[in-house]
């Protein structure tokens, strides 16, 4: 007797999806160079006439400050809005780093989630929350990074791909904050703030 072997349902095939090409080329990372009046001070606690109004809000270091309305006049004049994602998004005092550190991590654990180690205990990070330096170790801190809003919208990002570079400006962590930039050329200014510092 032939085994009657029963059939099995013939899947259909999965189709093939084509493969996005996904270039990350907003990958850019290159080390902070310090403005010189930077060194010594202290993070967070940075000297009033180190720090100038920024374009669209908050306050940065002078120089980043000049680097980054060099990069939103740019933007503008190729249809593309820069602004801070909040006027606390760009220099943060020591204490209002701690207050959003406080915000967003807690001392009671939580499994699974990201900690930081801050004043010698681990804190955990809230569900929901975004990851944020512990205070006095972030790039606001010293006046040169700044959170860019909705970044991550296509054209945005696409723009800031191909002209972060022009004006000094590099990521720190990516894919996860894309909208974080920080000013990396020190007191050497990119000829394309050159530019705009002598016309201003
Ligand atoms: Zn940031």
């Amino acid at each position: 007797m032939p085994k009657v072997v029963a059939k099995k349902p013939v899947a259909k095939k999965p189709v093939a999806k084509k493969p996005v090409a996904r270039k990350v080329a907003w990958d850019y990372i290159v080390p902070v160079k310090l403005p010189a009046d930077l060194k010594g001070v202290t993070p967070g606690k940075l000297p009033e006439h180190l720090l100038v109004p920024a374009v669209g809000g908050g306050k940065l270091h002078h120089i980043a400050a000049i680097a980054w309305a060099a990069m939103v006049a740019k933007a503008k004049t190729d249809g593309i809005i820069l602004k801070p994602t909040s006027s606390g998004d760009c220099y943060r005092s020591y204490a209002s780093q701690l207050a959003g550190f406080k915000q967003r991590y807690q001392l009671a654990p939580i499994a699974g989630t990201s900690t930081k180690s801050f004043e010698g205990s681990t804190w955990y990070l809230k569900k929901g929350m975004a990851m944020l330096a512990t205070p006095g170790r972030s790039q606001h801190n010293l006046g040169i990074a700044v959170d860019v809003h909705s970044a991550s919208e296509p054209k945005r990002l696409a723009w800031l791909v191909a002209n972060v570079k022009t004006f000094g400006f590099s990521w720190e962590v990516v894919p996860s904050e894309p909208w974080h930039l920080r000013y990396v050329c020190g007191d050497s200014l990119p000829p394309a703030v050159a530019a705009f510092k002598g016309q201003g």
